[in-house]
């Protein structure tokens, strides 16, 4: 349902603008949604939508005579310049290429903290890379699921113990509407699960200049299991998953189909879409070709790339499930069972398996991983596929992830690059020598910005830790202390993050006293701020988010250690853009390649982290710290003592003496260096610009082309 929204009619266009997610990565748009009534937008949690829907019609008549007009024509007129530019970058650098298009697939996408599709970097990653898409005029569509019940909200006990929370998304207050075939009808697609027939309703949301397809099982006559089926991300269990990436793969090339859209290039990111080659596949051989021809000719089209080290991120199927599922899809590829089952085949310690990744791997035509470690132990991992070629000659290469800029630049930074780089940085702004402007910046202005960064920062953390400890009961007093918690002029560090243990979100504790000096030292304190969610079925990353809530109330650490609750993409703002360093400290190589702190280092706070994913490609020894070696260790407990001496002696001797090393004007100068050095090294190099033109050069533009063998 969609609610009815009245304008002023010198307004009108505000409507137009919430349903384009445009204003998410443009400051001045939220502020002129935010201005309308500024409680309320903190309410509606920043959903424009929601915001034009219950704000009273008097506020909006009122606002339409003031300045608040001028802002408005600015917005409008930015808004239809990004919209209908004269040549996009892409039409300019790929004219024969204009009429593809990239069909991109990923399980979750990560836009805005109002869309709670996303659960971590992945989504995050198919978010920028949309917007990037959008920015650059790249023809792509995304294409996922609405998931009703979203990813969860963490509630957190006294205790510690995580609690989730899953709340219903109502379609009609968020900036999605109703896709639409070509026809004008709306669409609806259906696969096969088992003996019965699914199907999904197809909603669009406008991303910039280019469309989000998502799917959602939620209708009739789909019977009550299935209209749950894609409630939640990575929600349910192993029977739900498959439903899941059938819906998503199979499913999702239909919805393409339905709209009458023809992709030349068909993009699985990350293996969950892997069943989308299936479908291709089967309408191959439906229009006559043998399954050899047919898989050809999907190679050429295909492209795949895979975001995981570790083995169990990967999922694979039990072949007795699969084949409850696609009894009747093998016969259309004319294979038999056994063949059908090979594609894939994966052992694992609990049987035969079909690996999504396995197939992706096999039918796609250009592959990658996601930093250049991860590019070499992913040929490693899946050497077996090609046992012929040597490790180095494995058809995988490596994209390194970046970050898209505007989503995540604070806006004060955002115009002093203007200032200093020249005001059309941001259209070049992979570019490295522009970048070697940022020494131009004075050091107060920077020291200025960043202070405020950081005050805003600790508003928001005293806020919502002051909300927590009023909700699980803390008597007036202790609500009260929660208000006065972190020091803005300390310095501060970060480390959020999904709680997988491998991240190691307890190794700053393991010699509590020794971090209790570095803490609690009255001329040169240092505070930390954690956050971070668990799956909901990951035991032991829980039970590490307790372990820090109840370790940070060590007495000696004099409430210098908060963690707060419910880490998403309005709190990965405020941390990367306030905190004064970006603490990653995985084990080695887990990390497949990391983006918080691209953000964090493109807003110039340092990173101290571990030399894994992305952080060897952009670590020089004055742009931040690399904790321990570069080598994996055989004796775990081993490598966590090491890195954690090495990560206490890095605070103890070069953080905290740098970062209180001030001049007369109270001005760290060195520290500023450093905070320079970051920006100048990370900021073009790890965007989402320098990354999708990789995506163009190795792997679009060629399949565009028809160049793939
Ligand atoms: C950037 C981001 C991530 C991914 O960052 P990592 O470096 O992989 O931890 C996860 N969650 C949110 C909310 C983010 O903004």
């Amino acid at each position: 349902m969609n609610m009815h929204i009245e304008l002023p009619v010198n307004l009108h266009r505000l409507g137009e603008l919430a349903y384009n997610m445009w204003w998410s990565w443009n400051p001045e748009a939220q502020e002129l949604f935010r201005r309308i009534d500024p409680e309320l937008w903190e309410k509606v949690y920043h959903n424009p939508v929601r915001l034009l829907q219950e704000v009273p019609q008097e506020r909006l008549e009122g606002l339409a005579d003031s300045d608040y007009l001028v802002a408005y024509h600015r917005v409008m007129a930015d808004f239809d310049a990004y919209m209908h530019p004269g040549e996009s970058w892409f039409a300019e650098s790929f004219p024969a290429e204009s009429d593809h298009l990239v069909a991109y697939f990923s399980a979750e996408f990560g836009l805005h903290e109002s869309l709670p599709i996303y659960s971590g970097g992945l989504g995050i990653l198919s978010g920028d890379h949309c917007k990037e898409a959008s920015d650059m005029g790249v023809p792509l569509v995304g294409i996922g699921f609405l998931y009703p019940q979203g990813y969860f909200t963490q509630r957190l006990t006294a205790d510690g113990v995580q609690e989730a929370v899953y709340e219903k998304l109502d379609f009609g207050r968020v900036p999605a509407r109703a896709a639409l075939g070509p026809d004008g009808k709306e669409i609806r697609i259906h696969v096969q699960l088992e003996t019965r027939t699914v199907y999904a309703r197809v909603w669009h949301i406008q991303v910039g200049r280019n469309a989000l397809y998502l799917m959602d099982t939620d209708i009739e006559p789909n019977d009550p299991k299935d209209r749950v089926l894609a409630a939640r991300l990575y929600g349910g269990d192993l029977e739900t998953r498959l439903s899941q990436e059938i819906v998503l793969g199979i499913g999702g090339v239909r919805t393409a189909r339905a709209l009458g859209l023809n992709p030349t290039v068909w993009h699985m990111n990350e293996g969950h879409a892997a069943f989308l080659v299936l479908e291709l596949l089967r309408e191959q051989v439906a229009q006559g070709k043998g399954f050899a021809e047919a898989s050809d000719y999907v190679r050429k089209h295909v492209v795949f790339t895979t975001h995981t080290p570790v083995p169990a991120g990967h999922d694979t199927f039990p072949f007795d499930m699969m084949e409850r599922h696609f009894w009747n899809f093998w016969p259309k590829l004319g294979l038999s069972k056994e063949d059908f089952l090979g594609l894939a085949h994966q052992d694992q310690p609990w049987g035969p398996s079909f690996s999504m990744t396995v197939l992706a791997l096999r039918f796609s035509g250009k592959r990658n991983g996601v930093s250049k470690i991860h590019g070499a132990v992913s040929r490693k991992m899946w050497h077996f596929l090609w046992p012929d070629k040597p490790l180095d000659e494995v058809p995988i290469g490596q994209i390194t992830n970046g970050v898209h800029t505007a989503s995540w630049l604070a806006p004060e930074l955002y115009e002093l690059y203007n200032k200093y780089l020249g005001p059309d940085w941001y259209d070049n702004l992979d570019r490295q020598d522009l970048w070697d402007s940022v020494w131009d910046i004075p050091d107060e202005e920077l020291w200025d910005v960043k202070l405020q960064l950081r005050t805003r920062l600790i508003e928001f953390a005293r806020e919502r830790y002051a909300a927590w400890k009023e909700r699980i009961g803390a008597s007036p007093d202790e609500v009260e202390a929660a208000r006065g918690v972190l020091d803005p002029k300390a310095l501060t560090i970060g480390f959020a993050r999904r709680f997988a243990t491998y991240k190691r979100a307890t190794l700053v504790f393991r010699d509590i006293e020794r971090l209790r000096r570095i803490v609690d030292d009255p001329d040169r304190p240092a505070q930390f701020i954690f956050a971070g969610k668990a799956h909901p079925k990951d035991g032991p990353g829980k039970a590490m988010i307790q372990q820090v809530i109840n370790l940070a109330k060590y007495p000696g650490l004099n409430g210098r250690i908060v963690f707060l609750e419910d880490y998403d993409i309005n709190m990965a703002r405020y941390l990367v853009q306030g905190v004064d360093v970006w603490l990653n400290n995985p084990r080695r190589p887990r990390e497949a390649s990391g983006t918080s702190g691209q953000k964090a280092a493109l807003n110039g706070v340092p990173n101290a982290s571990v030399l894994d994913g992305w952080w060897p490609e952009a670590y020089n020894g004055a742009n931040g710290w690399a904790i321990g070696e570069q080598e994996g260790y055989d004796n775990l407990e081993a490598q966590d003592a090491d890195d954690a001496s090495h990560l206490y002696s890095i605070l103890e001797k070069c953080v905290v003496p740098m970062f209180y090393g001030r001049d007369d004007a109270g001005i760290p100068r060195v520290w500023i260096s450093v905070m320079k050095e970051t920006i100048r090294t990370v900021a073009p190099y790890f965007s989402l610009r320098r990354m999708l033109k990789e995506y163009l050069d190795q792997m679009y533009v060629p399949t565009m082309r028809g160049l793939i063998e």
